[in-house]
């Protein structure tokens, strides 16, 4: 699966990361629910947040491939860690970066990567979810720039977040085509957040709702021209998914370590359960779940990297990557019997955090169909 001696470095430089510093603390943050503050200094100063970026803007010079190698160990770990390094290298930065003015990614993409500032990326509303048609949140142009007024919902890094990457509607009669990204300053008067919410999994994640009230933004805080979000969306949408789908790898990876070490050791009729032909069919199946899973998402981190258009390919590898570890967490607790049922062992953990890939990168029900029409239905 490793193309290059570079994927192979980075693989093993995380793995090493991950398997020293973050799962001997995973259950006691996961438990704490704090945001994982160290383990994000960590991240920048490894250089993972410029991973996607070049060199000479300030990035590490990776590609798409190298982000979902790290972005797989670190799911591997703990998900939470995944989720809000995810965030900062890709949708809460990447419109900053393409269209952000010289002095903003001076202000707040150059702080973003050395880990000072964080990004967020404020899409969904309380009546906008898989419909993004129906955004509400206006960006109305005046003399001096534009006023936001608005509710997101369900923003990742919300609560830490120091700028916010916010879908605005400049037109409602347009719907989907009068869509457009702007960037605002976390400190510009009239943002408000919510509490952070209370999760099933992701418990180290913080989100919340983000209300933008008359919050005034210059006219080069407009992210690409008006109309052009729907198009923005598109063209990171194929590396949203497949990121998605190479943190689903990862707990899948967890998921099955766990349960093979738990099926090895644990003994019942004089035999441990390993020998027991039900749990060998589990853990084949999740075997090879798994391989094909990896299979599919780097076959498309590797589309991504030689710019060939791969949105089917993303949004299948999202798929079968997403249910093969949602299927991984369910069979991890059960074959860790009443254990998989106590908070103190892990496989309650991948559990709950797999549902989190259900809805980031777009529900199935929706991804489903789309796949049907690539299929030619
Ligand atoms: C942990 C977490 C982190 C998130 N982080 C962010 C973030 O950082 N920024 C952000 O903007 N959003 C974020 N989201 C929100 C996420 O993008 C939305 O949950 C997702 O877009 C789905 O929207 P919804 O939850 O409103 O569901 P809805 O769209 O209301 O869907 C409800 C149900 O109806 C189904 N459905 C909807 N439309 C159709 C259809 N046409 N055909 C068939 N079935 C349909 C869905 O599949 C689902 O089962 C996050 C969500 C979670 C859980």
């Amino acid at each position: 699966m490793l193309r290059s001696k570079t994927e192979e470095l980075i693989r093993k430089t995380m793995a090493r990361f991950v398997d020293n510093e973050v799962i001997p603390r995973a259950q006691e943050i996961d438990v704490k629910g704090e945001f994982p503050w160290e383990m994000f200094q960590q991240m920048a100063k490894m250089g993972v947040f410029g991973i996607r970026y070049p060199k000479e803007r300030g990035g590490s010079g990776g590609n798409t491939t190298l982000y979902c190698i790290i972005m797989e160990e670190l799911s591997r770990g703990l998900f939470s860690v995944a989720h809000v390094t995810g965030m900062q290298c890709l949708m809460g930065t990447n419109f900053l970066f393409h269209f952000g003015t010289e002095e903003m990614h001076k202000k707040y993409f150059l702080p973003a990567m050395r880990g000072e500032k964080i990004g967020c990326f404020c899409l969904t509303e309380p009546e906008a979810g898989s419909d993004l048609g129906n955004v509400a949140t206006l960006a109305i142009r005046t003399n001096d720039g534009y006023i936001i007024n608005g509710m997101k919902t369900w923003v990742s890094n919300g609560p830490v977040a120091d700028f916010f990457t916010v879908l605005c509607q400049t037109d409602p009669a347009k719907k989907l085509r009068g869509l457009g990204f702007f960037f605002v300053p976390g400190d510009t008067p009239g943002i408000s957040r919510s509490r952070p919410f209370d999760l099933l999994g992701t418990r180290s994640s913080k989100i919340s709702e983000i209300a933008f009230n008359n919050c005034h933004i210059p006219p080069n805080h407009r992210l690409s021209d008006e109309g052009q979000g729907l198009n923005n969306l598109l063209s990171i949408l194929a590396e949203i998914r497949t990121v998605t789908a190479a943190m689903a790898v990862g707990l899948g990876r967890a998921a099955l370590h766990d349960s093979i070490k738990y099926a090895r050791e644990r003994a019942q009729f004089g035999k441990t359960i390993s020998n027991y032909q039900l749990i060998q069919s589990k853990i084949g199946e999740m075997t090879v779940d798994l391989e094909a899973s990896k299979l599919l998402t780097y076959r498309a981190t590797h589309m991504i990297d030689e710019k060939i258009p791969c949105l089917p390919e993303a949004s299948m590898a999202k798929y079968f990557a997403t249910e093969a570890a949602c299927k991984a967490g369910d069979y991890a607790t059960r074959i860790f019997g009443a254990y998989g049922y106590s908070m103190e062992y892990t496989a309650q953990r991948y559990y709950r955090d797999n549902r989190f890939l259900l809805y980031g990168g777009g529900t199935h029900e929706v991804l489903l169909p789309n796949i049907a029409r690539w299929a030619g239905l």
